[in-house]
Parts: structure tokens; C-alpha cells; sequence
């Protein structure tokens, strides 16, 4: 782990954090981030913030753990006061979350729910808007990945599953989302290096994650209109318990993330300063934009 007395030093990024062999550690589906051995880094100890979102209402998916957790951790500490969002049994994750985003004197509050369905969008944006008074961040990050060898094997069910947590959820909220939001907010999706080099295990997945990029360019294009930027992170391997919960195959674990370039698995807090980024007004000329965090892997 970096160290925390000065996280900006200068250090070599391949051995910064965790590197392969990991124990393999399957859990069920969503998986918690407290189970996972080494514990990710979500910026709990590091993070620090610069009040570069202070007084912003956001509203964030998939909060409770990894690259949601990281985003969510750094959004309280730059000043927003935080919605989340995350599933019934991910209940003690995302209170870790909570008492990070208390302990940075923002306003949080919890909205746990299913975002597969469209009357809990609908209701999670109007119950966003109440908690908040407004709504000017939407941070979507939650996903459902389930690695299947044969197309024989994927289930219509599992296919319409990913393709309504991953694509319809981000149609449904940010249609209801949008008509509360004033110029100046920032909506931003989570893509994958799958949108661009597709794993054959991860047909429907990676197939959803190529949707929400043209999903993103698209919207950016309408959005714009009323003065607000849509904007997409493609992340590569990340150490999250999307992966041990069968988003891999369980024997792919101890080697995650050991063929990208640098040769580990990023951390979750490695990757919150582009959500951080994509939400001020720092970026206020970026919009319709995907940014790849891949740990090398090149992005088209
Ligand atoms: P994670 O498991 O920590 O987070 C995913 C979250 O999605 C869960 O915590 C859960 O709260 C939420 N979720 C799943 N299904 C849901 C549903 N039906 N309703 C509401 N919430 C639901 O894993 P993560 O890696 O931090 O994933 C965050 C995002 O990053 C996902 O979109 C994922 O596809 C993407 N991503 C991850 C990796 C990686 O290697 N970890 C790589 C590329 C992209
Ligand atoms: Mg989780």
C-alpha cells in the first residue's frame, strides 16, 4: 500500500500497490469488498480533497464497493453531498461508506435498490432529488459482469439481466435525472476496456459495455443543449469483488490482472481522480468523451 504520509511522491507505479499471485476467494454475486484479500484501496487512507465539489448534489451507483466506493470516498472530500445507491445485501459495505463520507462532513444519505427495474429508477432520482434538494451529479458505476465460456450457456435471463443493470439502468436514470439537472451538471458512465478488446468469456457483458459508449457520445450530444456533459471511464482490471464474484473465472483470480502492461490490477482509488475530474467545472470543455484507466492497455 502507498504510503500515507505522502501519497504524491514519486514511486514506481508497478509496484505501488498489490501485484499477482492473489489467493483465489470466490464469493457470490455482488460480492462484498470486505471480504476480499488484500483489501482494496478505495482511498480511505489517502484521498485528499480540495473542495473542488463543495455544495454539489451527487448521486452515485453501485457506492458501496470499488470504483463506486473509491468515487463516492473522493466526492465527500472534495465537498458533494452523496446519494447512494447500492443492493439490499451490499448493506455492510456500503456503511463503511457512510461513516467516510460523515467522517468528511458532507450530507449522505442511502437508497439502496435494484436498478434493473424501471420503477426503482424512476423512484431512486425522485428520492436523489428529495434528499439532496437537487441533483447536478450522476455518477453510474454499478454493473453486473458474469464470466460464461459458450455462448450455448448464457441464459436469456442473465442476457436481459446484464443488459438492464449495464445499459436500460442508464437509460431509465439519466431520462429521469435530466429535467432536475442545471446547466453546469455532469453525468458519467462506466465503460470497459471490454467496449474495445472483448474477452470471448464475457459475450453479453462486453457487449453492454461497447453500448455505453456510444450511449455516452450520444447523450453528450443532446445533454450539451441544456448546458450538461456526459462523459465515460473505461476502466481495466481492477481489484473489486465484481471479479471474485464470478465476473472471472474463480482459477483467473491469482493472476488478475498480470497481462496488462503494468503487470497488476489497478485499485479503485487509482482511478476516482478521473470521476473527481469529469464532475468539476475543471473539465468544463470535456464532454462526449470515454477516458481509459487500463493500466496500459491501449484504448482505441
Ligand atoms: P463492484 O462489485 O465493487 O461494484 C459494482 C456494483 O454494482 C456493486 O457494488 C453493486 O452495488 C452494483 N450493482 C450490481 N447490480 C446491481 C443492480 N441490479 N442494482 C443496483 N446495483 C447493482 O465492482 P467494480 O469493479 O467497482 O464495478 C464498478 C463498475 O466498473 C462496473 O460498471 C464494472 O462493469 C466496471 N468495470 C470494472 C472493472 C474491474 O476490473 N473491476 C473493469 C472494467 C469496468
Ligand atoms: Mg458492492
Amino acid at each position: 500500500m502507498p504510503s500515507t504520509e505522502n501519497q504524491f511522491a514519486i514511486q514506481d507505479p508497478r509496484t505501488q500497490y498489490p501485484q499477482p499471485p492473489f489467493p483465489e476467494q470466490p464469493q457470490d454475486a455482488p460480492g462484498l469488498a470486505s471480504k476480499m484479500d488484500p483489501t482494496p484501496d478505495h482511498g480511505e487512507e489517502s484521498y485528499v480533497g480540495f473542495g473542488r465539489l463543495k455544495g454539489r448534489k451527487a448521486l452515485i451507483t453501485g457506492a458501496d464497493s470499488g470504483i463506486g466506493r473509491a468515487a463516492a470516498i473522493a466526492y465527500a472530500r472534495e465537498g458533494a453531498d452523496l446519494v447512494l445507491n447500492y443492493l439490499d445485501s451490499e448493506e455492510s459495505d456500503a456503511q463503511e461508506v457512510v461513516a467516510l463520507a460523515e467522517a468528511a462532513g458532507v450530507k449522505v444519505t442511502t437508497r439502496p435498490g435494484d436498478i434493473s427495474d424501471e420503477s426503482f429508477c424512476n423512484q431512486l432520482i425522485a428520492d436523489a432529488v428529495e434528499d439532496l434538494g437537487g441533483l447536478d451529479l450522476l455518477v453510474q458505476v454499478a454493473g453486473k459482469q458474469k464470466a460464461v465460456e459458450s455462448i450455448a450457456d448464457i441464459t436469456t435471463a442473465q442476457f436481459d439481466k446484464t443488459f438492464k443493470t449495464n445499459v436500460y439502468s442508464l437509460f431509465w436514470l439519466s431520462k429521469a435525472a435530466l429535467p432536475h439537472m442545471p446547466p453546469g451538471s455532469a453525468l458519467i458512465n462506466t465503460a470497459s476496456i471490454q467496449s474495445y478488446a472483448p474477452n470471448a468469456n464475457l459475450l453479453d457483458y462486453a457487449t453492454t459495455k461497447a453500448a455505453i459508449v456510444a450511449f455516452t457520445k450520444s447523450l453528450a450530444g443532446q445533454a450539451i443543449e441544456q448546458g450538461i456533459r456526459v462523459n465515460c471511464v473505461a476502466p481495466g482490471p481492477f481489484w473489486t469483488a465484481l471479479q471474485p464474484s464470478g465476473g472471472q473465472p474463480d482459477d483467473a483470480i491469482p493472476t488478475f490482472g498480470e497481462a496488462v502492461p503494468l503487470g497488476r490490477p489497478g485499485q479503485p482509488a487509482e482511478i476516482a481522480p478521473i470521476y473527481v475530474l469529469l464532475a468539476t467545472q475543471e473539465s468544463s470543455y470535456i464532454t462526449g468523451e470515454t477516458f481509459g484507466v487500463t493500466g496500459g492497455d491501449p484504448t482505441p
